[in-house]
């Protein structure tokens, strides 16, 4: 009897010993955490009727994945809504997004305005219809940041306090250059650093700016940025479907121990392939260093900051 009690005693001990563990939270169990609350993904495009993208499949990714372009306007358009739905996705940044505009969404799109004259982003600001002066390429031009030509964007986007998204690498698929010569050909990884964005964020030290992709590959470069600059943010757009997981887990680790997982924001670069807003959203949940406190920061708190929502839309969207 006596040792059938200390067996009791051994089986409770093991058993509340084991649910003390648990309650400690073991950081091996936040890779089963998935984050389910609403997302802001800060980079999608929107293209207009007969655009080339249509159709277009995306060639052979790092990842040796392709995707199928959805072929219309108007199939772009839906099954991007679709995927917000699936996704809970409450809020986007839309370059181009005036396309998609319609009353009732307006409190979903951000639209993102760009290689436009600076009277015609004015005015498209003064109609209500412009949130974001981007996405900012003109890198694909040979175009530095820190040209002469560039400045009136950011002079516009500080005098109206809205955000600038600027693309530094990389610049579409992988192989790009050769792969689609008549696109990408121009284009050259020496002045796609984002290094070139520093005498910007000195010029302007109330802009809110915020590097696509991540700024990948260029890290130190990136670390130190955001070391010196604490407006700049960055959105992993891309590098979230584009590369394999394991490197985006390693560019994004490093980023969140060097502290600045408060600046980091979730995107897409959806353009005709809406599938890849999943697997950008699966990447980011199946990164196991990260708690689901952190996944929260950059699926959707990091972005309603840098985008200066209201506590009242804050609140909305965490309760739908
Ligand atoms: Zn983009």
């Amino acid at each position: 009897m006596k040792n059938q009690l200390f067996k009791y005693v051994c089986i409770l001990v093991l058993v509340y010993g084991c649910s003390e563990t648990k309650n400690q939270g073991n950081p091996e169990e936040h890779a089963t955490e998935q984050y389910t609350g609403p997302i802001i993904d800060m980079h999608i495009h929107a293209f207009e009727k007969g655009s080339p993208f249509f159709g277009m499949t995306h060639p052979p990714t790092l990842r040796g994945e392709t995707f199928k372009g959805v072929a219309s306007f108007t199939e772009q358009k839906e099954k991007t809504l679709e995927k917000f739905k699936e996704h809970n996705i409450v809020k986007a940044m839309v370059a181009d997004g005036e396309l998609w505009y319609d009353n009732e969404r307006s409190d979903l799109i951000i639209i993102g305005g760009k290689n436009k004259p600076i009277d015609a982003l004015r005015a498209q600001y003064n109609e209500g219809k412009l949130g974001v002066i981007g996405e900012m390429a003109p890198f694909y031009g040979k175009i530095l940041a820190n040209d002469p030509s560039q400045m009136p964007y950011f002079e516009l986007a500080q005098e109206l306090e809205i955000p600038v998204g600027f693309h530094v690498f990389p610049g579409g698929p992988n192989y790009g250059i050769h792969v689609l010569p008549e696109m990408l050909g121009g284009m050259r990884t020496y002045n796609a650093g984002p290094l070139q964005l520093e005498d910007v964020l000195v010029k302007y030290p109330h802009l809110r700016l915020y590097i696509m992709h991540g700024g990948w590959p260029y890290l130190e470069d990136v670390k130190a940025l955001m070391y010196a600059h604490p407006n700049l943010y960055v959105d992993v757009a891309v590098i979230n479907w584009i590369l394999p997981q394991e490197e985006f887990h390693t560019y994004l680790k490093v980023l969140i121990t060097a502290g600045f997982g408060d600046r980091i924001m979730f995107g897409s670069d959806q353009m005709v392939w809406p599938q890849v807003i999943s697997i950008g959203i699966e990447s980011v949940n199946n990164a196991d260093f990260l708690t689901l406190d952190q996944k929260e920061d950059i699926f959707y708190n990091n972005a309603a900051r840098f985008l200066k929502l209201s506590e009242k839309e804050i609140k909305k969207h965490k309760s739908e």
